[in-house]
This record gives C-alpha cells, sequence and structure tokens, in this order.
C-alpha cells in the first residue's frame, strides 16, 4: 500500500507561482505569483475561461509540469526539490488524475486499466486483485471488470477511470473537467462518487470545471482569469460526520459502511478493513 507518514498543513500550497510558456522566442506568461493552499480533505472547484491556466494549475500540482518561478508543495514535499523518479514515486503515492476523455486502454478490460497503476507498487498479483476489485465495487462497476472501455458507456468508462484514480489510495484526486464529455445522469453519477470520496474517504479533490452546478458540489470554487485567482466563493458545507486520524483526515462511516483508515499512513482508505480509525 501507499504508507508513509501523513504531511502536516495544507495538502497543496502555491507560493508565488508564476508559468511562462516559451515557443521558441515567444513567451505566454499564464500564472502571475499565484498563492493558494488547499486544507487535507477539502474539495475545491476551479472555474475560469479557456486558456485561463487551469489545466496548468492541475499539471504543476500533480508534478506533471514545472514552474517558471515559485514552489509547490504537496502533501508536505516540495516538488521541486525531486528528480524524475521522485515526481513518479511522488505521483504514484499521492495524485491520482482523472481526466475529460477518460484515457482509458482500449485493448485492456476495465480490471487491467485500474490495475495499471499498481503495476508501479510492489504489491502482489493477489493484492493487485483484492484492490481493483475494491475500487470498482467502490464505483459500482463490479459486474463490468471485464468489459473494454468500447464496451462501456462515457458514464461507465469515466467511473472506471475514478477507479483506477483511486486504486492507489491517493491523497489528492485530480480532475480536469471530469464531466465534460457526459450527459447530465452520467455527469450527476461522476459528481456524486467525487464527493462521495470527499466526504466518506476524506479525499482532498481538485476539480476543473466549466459547470455551475457541477462547482457547487465543491467546498469552495475559485475563479482563474488572466493568470489570477480573482474571485473566491466560501461556503458553508456539511461536513462529513466524522472521528478524525491523526493526519486531521476525516474517516466516516456511511449508509452502514465503515470507511477504514490505512493502518500504515492514518489516511482513509479502502483497503484496510480490519484497520478502523
Ligand atoms: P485551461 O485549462 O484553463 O483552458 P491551459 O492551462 O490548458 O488552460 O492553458 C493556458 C495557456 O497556456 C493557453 O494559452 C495554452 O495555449 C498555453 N499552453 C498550455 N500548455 C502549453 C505548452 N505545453 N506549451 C505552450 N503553451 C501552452
Ligand atoms: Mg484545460
Amino acid at each position: 500500500m501507499t504508507g508513509g507518514a501523513p504531511a502536516a498543513g495544507p495538502v497543496i500550497r502555491l507560493a508565488g507561482v508564476s508559468k511562462i510558456y516559451r515557443r521558441g522566442p515567444i513567451e505566454v506568461p499564464v500564472l502571475h505569483r499565484l498563492d493558494l493552499d488547499v486544507a487535507a480533505g477539502e474539495f475545491l472547484a476551479l472555474m475560469g475561461p479557456s486558456g485561463s491556466g487551469k489545466s496548468t494549475i492541475l499539471n504543476l500540482v500533480s508534478g506533471i509540469d514545472t514552474p517558471t518561478e515559485g514552489r509547490v508543495i504537496v502533501a508536505g514535499t516540495d516538488l521541486g526539490e525531486l528528480d524524475s523518479a521522485g515526481l513518479a514515486r511522488f505521483r504514484s503515492r499521492h495524485i491520482g488524475f482523472i481526466f475529460q476523455s477518460y484515457n482509458l486502454i482500449p485493448v485492456l478490460t476495465a480490471f487491467q486499466n485500474v490495475e495499471l497503476p499498481l503495476l508501479l507498487t510492489d504489491l502482489t498479483r493477489r493484492e493487485r486483485g483484492e484492490h481493483v476489485r475494491a475500487a470498482l465495487d467502490l464505483v459500482g462497476l463490479s459486474d463490468r471488470m471485464e468489459h473494454y472501455p468500447r464496451q462501456l458507456s462515457g458514464g461507465q468508462e469515466q467511473r472506471v477511470a475514478i477507479a483506477r484514480a483511486i486504486v492507489t489510495d491517493p491523497t489528492l484526486l485530480v480532475a480536469d473537467e471530469p464531466t465534460g464529455d457526459l450527459d447530465a445522469q452520467s455527469a450527476a453519477d461522476v459528481l456524486g462518487l467525487l464527493q462521495r470520496l470527499h466526504l466518506e474517504f476524506g479525499k482532498a479533490v481538485v476539480m476543473v470545471t466549466h459547470d455551475p452546478h457541477a462547482a457547487e458540489r465543491a467546498d469552495r470554487i475559485l475563479h482563474l482569469e488572466k493568470g489570477v485567482l480573482v474571485e473566491s466563493v466560501e461556503r458553508e458545507r456539511p461536513r462529513p460526520v466524522s472521528s478524525r486520524s491523526s493526519s486531521g483526515t476525516p474517516c466516516v462511516a456511511s449508509g452502514g459502511r465503515s470507511s477504514p483508515c490505512s493502518a500504515s499512513s492514518s489516511r482513509c482508505s479502502f483497503f484496510a478493513p480490519s484497520a478502523r480509525c
């Protein structure tokens, strides 16, 4: 499993982050000295016009891209201090990425797609199978494990993609317009699932969306315009009725199901049924 000490403080801290893309002699300034804290277990929606830099922020937070200036600290790790192997380890342990267009591998079954991130871990085949089944069960697709992406609806494909994002029990879920390609009902299912992962399992979620109704699911909505966070609407949201683990991560029982904590990390986990918060 993905163990390690719980991160103190915010799960994400951007400090004075600027990003300028360079194409030959042309400079494209995207982010300007951005400061942002996202609390452990928070659900943040990020809105803003196309081209404003929303995906750039997600890529910086995920260690896929690097800032031109400033620091990106995620789960207590300053990403600027990691080499490429360290970044790969960081991503596999802390980040679950959900894309607008699912990005499933067409020649692999749902089970095999979800198993992919676990191939980078030292779990045994049997353990991998258990985790994949738990993740697919959580997204309600236990009966579609042997289906290929082309045999699934768009909403089901996105739920498989969510199972793939959570199968490593990451600290943070990063979703880039996860409902952009979905019909209203499938979008509602996917949003409900993200909200459940946040409320029941204490996952921090950063979701980019153009849909104000989708953004309403979040604790906080930030608007990015011309490289700056110009508006922040913070509302009282129902917090999980939770006990709190030592990391401050809520772990709750809901609907008769307990949400156990990972024994090794004290983060919430789907995969350690014997451990309780
Ligand atoms: P958003 O997700 O808000 O639509 P992006 O973060 O994808 O915006 O892009 C912000 C700006 O940065 C856009 O003008 C885009 O063209 C530019 N951009 C993004 N990635 C690159 C890149 N790899 N090289 C050059 N320019 C880029
Ligand atoms: Mg984008």
